[in-house]
């Protein structure tokens, strides 16, 4: 009955939302309203946004902690510096394909945040970012195989894809070749479109620094490249990967085989200069993505040695460079005005840079103190497991920290955590239906305060009902 109550309360109160999204749904049209992530049965059709509010086509007004799957986390929905410079630059865009002064503002300013970044190549997203470090990589070494760790989600191109959790966490409804637990491998190619990797492509590591090292040592001579993230979505145990990837890291760095750590999710988030700064990690390129761009439009980038880059970027006359380059740019990489809200964004950055990052750590910390009060005194072992200004994967997990990857995976509690949002957006709050929380500039200490209290008060609310 109490499932019924809050499915028939949220339907209720989303009724418009409900209508113009089947008229999606039957015309089969949309991008998110099929989405399990977005919980299609009670999908939100969204007609403001502005800071960390949105508003859907009923007038429910929410707090907003998907943030554009992040992207919008430093300073929310549509901040008016960066809106009015867009603007601007809208009048007389240029689109793509030219060189313009915002590009060479902005690899200026980038300059200011990654100084350990020689070049970028600007691409769409971060799908594209690690494919394009991955081909540069192999275009530097001439050999195939590349190096992920189990579990890591680096985009959604085969390579990127293989063996990751995508946040579900052993969820059976995405059982990527070489992670879903039953079922065989050739099955989970099947069924995802993912195909199997021929062993020559991929090697996949264990999260184990002494395993890790022993294989990239015995593919020393086959390896292109090891690609690795710090802040890991599926495996967000920084105490834990710090140490593997650093070990990873100076291993290749020995053995000269290309290190590249994918930042799309930590890049200007963790600090200015991301997890390779926080966390003194070097490698050879980096990946941005998400925050990077402004106003959630598509921008992402490589950066890194001019040695890597250098293999799609022609410096002398073009009749040198015949057959001797890749390409990664696309058509519409890198475009006008995604640049423009980048460097509006990141200039904006730039100027509360003093502020932003202890004032946001603080916000989290609060947060966290409040949970650990909570499970203290009631023995529900709700947890948010990340770092910086970034809250991250959340669910109920009974250990407070993991160094297994398939251990972790297997302890979140997916059915839990789905009724969890369901919770919050009865309370005013829009997550995905996914163990993952995005925060950041964009959230208040007001925000963040009632998200705690939404949080606590759902999951007594559970536990009354039994769950986890
Ligand atoms: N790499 C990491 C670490 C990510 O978290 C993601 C997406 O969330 C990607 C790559 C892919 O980025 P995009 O969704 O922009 O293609």
């Amino acid at each position: 009955q109490w499932l019924i109550d809050l499915f028939t309360e949220l339907s209720q109160r989303q009724q418009g939302s409900a209508a113009a999204t089947e008229a999606l749904r039957a015309r089969d049209a949309a991008t998110h309203v099929f989405w399990p992530f977005h919980s299609p049965q009670f999908p939100l059709m969204v007609t403001e946004a502005h800071g960390s509010r949105i508003v859907d086509v009923d007038g429910n007004a929410y707090t907003d902690c998907h943030l554009g799957f992040g992207a919008q986390a430093l300073h929310g929905h549509s901040p008016d510096a960066v809106v009015e410079f867009v603007r601007d630059q809208l009048a007389t865009t240029t689109g793509n394909g030219y060189c313009t002064p915002v590009e060479a503002q902005l690899v200026d300013l980038l300059g200011e945040f990654v100084p350990h970044c020689e070049k970028f190549a600007f691409l769409n997203s971060g799908t594209d970012a690690t494919a394009a470090a991955i081909r540069l990589a192999r275009a530097h070494t001439g050999r195939r195989m590349v190096a992920k760790f189990e579990g890591a989600l680096h985009g959604v191109h085969d390579l990127g894809m293989h063996n990751t959790a995508f946040w579900y966490h052993g969820h059976p409804t995405t059982p990527f070749p070489g992670n879903a637990p039953d079922g065989g491998i050739e099955r989970q190619s099947a069924l995802t479109g993912v195909p199997v990797a021929d062993p020559h492509d991929l090697l996949v590591l264990p999260n184990d620094p002494i395993r890790a090292v022993e294989l990239i040592e015995r593919h020393k001579n086959e390896l292109a490249c090891v690609i690795t993230e710090a802040a890991s979505s599926s495996f967000p145990f920084v105490e834990h990967t710090v140490p593997l990837l650093k070990a990873v890291s100076e291993r290749c760095r020995a053995l000269r085989v290309p290190f590249i750590l994918d930042e799309v999710l930590t890049g200007f988030r963790y600090g200015p200069g991301g997890a390779a700064e926080y966390f003194g990690l070097e490698a050879d390129l980096y990946t941005y993505g998400k925050v990077l761009s402004g106003l959630g439009l598509p921008l992402s980038a490589v950066g890194g040695k001019a040695a890597l880059l250098d293999h799609t970027q022609t410096s002398g006359l073009p009749l040198t460079d015949i057959g001797r380059k890749t390409c990664v740019q696309t058509t519409h990489a890198g475009n006008h005005l995604a640049l423009s809200a980048s460097y509006a964004s990141l200039r904006l950055l730039h100027e509360q840079r003093d502020t932003y990052y202890t004032e946001t750590r603080t916000k989290v910390a609060r947060v966290q103190d409040r949970l650990t009060a909570f499970r203290t005194e009631t023995g529900i072992p709700l947890r948010l497991v990340g770092f910086g200004d970034f809250i991250g994967s959340f669910g109920f997990l009974e250990k407070e920290s993991y160094d297994d990857y398939r251990a972790f995976a297997g302890a979140v509690n997916p059915i839990a955590f789905f009724l969890l949002t369901l919770m919050l957006r009865r309370r005013g709050f829009y997550t995905l239906s996914l163990p993952m929380l995005f925060t950041g500039g964009a959230h208040s200490t007001e925000d963040l305060d009632a998200l705690v209290t939404a949080v606590t008060d759902s999951a007594r609310e559970l536990d009354g009902h039994g769950f986890p």
